[in-house]
């Protein structure tokens, strides 16, 4: 997809790890090798779809191998090309290194609009590339992992792995070839709601982080915070819920029929709910439709989370912006142009390489879950029930006081696999915020966010190319 300087999606990548490799000390060869896609392998295969055969166009990309297995979203759309999967495989590496999950970058995608086949012909078509990928050794628990992207999900995710299973017998560790699977097919819990809740945790901790809501000239905390999120999919869907749950005003909501918006807010689940009686969120009650997807990201608010598509906000819309934080929830809302506007503007951009990775995080952790054959919790939860118990009576018999049944409930509460896997996203998204926020900080606030995430991931990827002794 173009900008205003006609550069590409994987262009504009890396325009902007040129602008941050000048902040890092690796000679040009290493920031080369790290620049570069690995391989890349496009494919072409038939389908018969009804009563004729249609050639499907697809790729696989792996960015990075400097740590295996590479891992990446597949997607489903009919804007996807060699461009864009280049793109977002980069991105996967960068984003990987920032969370530190010990993943190179890749990114799958087929040119289909789903919506234009039956669950049998997607089936046909998801099982069919996974053979081919099977085929060229582009897939494998310590190969390369998929996932879901834009257009695909759990359902996708248990065809790849039943079709991976089935052509490798016996191998133990086929479980972990892909991650986002359902619960049912070897998938953790969480992993569903997870890139959208580490977009709430990542933009939450600029909230709680006082300087920057002094820069802004913002209160602290999401409580009370005017919220609009483009795209209601799983991304868009679960970021909303969790701000809406935790107390911020979802002021507008934007699918690719328009947006509704209302400055009091919106209950999110209603609008859901409404969407699925009437096909659309248009006509919410007490709302005012926008005729547009792209009109809603211009109304008033405060933090502004495009969680649809890429390229959504350019040079053309970025002036009229009124949010003072835009939390990238999509992969490459921002043009590079659209970029430099609002940080000119003194807008906090969260960047996607850091805030959309809660999904890759979770990946990570049902990808251990599956190589190590038994669910979170299930070896100490009731270890720590006890425990908490004897705790609880010791002091209680010190005290000769008695909590209530629901403390006793919350304080003897052993950790399920869902509260592991939520405290592990938590403990990433917070820790990995001020890792980028201290090299911000080095810079002496001199660059933009994306720029300081950036340097840090080419720090841990350029080192690991340095100990991997390639460059002696
Ligand atoms: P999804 O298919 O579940 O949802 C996308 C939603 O956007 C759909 O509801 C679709 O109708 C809507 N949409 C399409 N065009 C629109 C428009 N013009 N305006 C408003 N809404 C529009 O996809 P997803 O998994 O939520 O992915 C969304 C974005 O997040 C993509 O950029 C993807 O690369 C990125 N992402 C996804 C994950 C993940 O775990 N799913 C992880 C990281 C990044």
């Amino acid at each position: 997809m173009g900008n205003a300087n006609h550069l590409s999606f994987f262009q504009g990548v890396e325009r902007n790890f040129d602008k941050a490799s000048k902040y890092t000390r690796f000679e040009p060869g290493i920031l080369q090798q790290i620049k570069v896609c690995n391989s890349v392998y496009s494919m072409k295969f038939p389908v018969r779809i009804g009563d004729k055969i249609e050639v499907i166009e697809a790729y696989r990309v792996q960015h990075s191998h400097h740590k295996l297995p590479c891992k990446g979203g597949i997607r489903y759309s009919m804007d996807v090309n060699q461009d864009e999967v280049m793109a977002l495989a980069a991105l996967m590496t960068y984003k990987c290194a920032i969370v530190n999950v010990p993943f190179g970058g890749a990114k799958g995608g087929i040119k289909i609009n789903p919506k234009n086949y039956s669950v049998f012909e997607l089936e046909k078509i998801t099982r069919r590339y996974a053979s081919e990928l099977v085929k060229k050794n582009f897939i494998g628990p310590g190969i390369d992992v998929p996932a879901p992207d834009y257009g695909t999900g759990g359902r996708e995710m248990s065809w790849i792995v039943d079709t991976y299973a089935s052509l490798k017998p016996g191998e133990v560790d086929a479980l972990g070839c892909v991650t986002g699977k359902p619960v049912t097919q070897g998938g953790v819990r969480g992993r569903t709601e997870a890139t959208g809740l580490g977009v709430f945790y990542g933009v939450r901790e600029v909230c709680n982080t006082a300087d920057d809501m002094k820069r802004l000239g913002m209160s602290m905390g999401i409580e009370g915070k005017k919220v609009i999120v483009q795209g209601l999919g799983n991304v868009g869907f679960h970021a909303a819920k969790f701000f809406y749950d935790n107390g911020a005003i979802i002021v507008g909501l934007a699918e690719y029929e328009g947006g509704i918006y209302n400055e009091k807010g919106l209950d999110v689940y209603k609008v859901v709910e409404h969407r699925k009686t009437t096909g659309s969120i248009l006509n919410f009650p007490d709302a005012t439709n926008m005729p547009t997807s792209g009109a809603t990201l211009e109304q008033e608010c405060d933090i502004l989370i495009p969680a649809a598509l890429e390229s959504v906000i350019t040079a053309e819309n970025a002036p009229r912006i009124k949010a003072k934080i835009i939390g990238e929830g999509a992969n490459g809302p921002l043009t590079p142009d659209a970029d430099e506007i609002l940080n000119a503007k003194g807008v906090i951009v969260v960047p996607d390489m850091y805030l959309n990775a809660g999904g890759v995080t979770v990946s990570y952790f049902e990808w251990l879950k599956n190589l190590s054959h038994v669910r979170f919790g299930r070896m100490d939860k009731r270890f720590s029930e006890n425990q908490n118990n004897h705790i609880l009576k010791t002091v209680e018999e010190l005290t000769g006081k008695k909590v209530t049944d629901i403390e006793r409930k919350q304080l003897l509460h052993g950790p399920d696999e869902v509260d592991l896997v939520y405290s592990g996203l938590e403990d990433t998204m917070i820790g990995s915020y001020h890792e980028i926020r201290e090299a911000l900080l080095s810079l002496d606030n001199t660059v933009d966010m994306r720029t300081a995430a950036f340097t840090v991931a080419i720090n841990k990827v350029g080192v690991s190319y340095e100990e991997l002794g390639i460059f002696p």
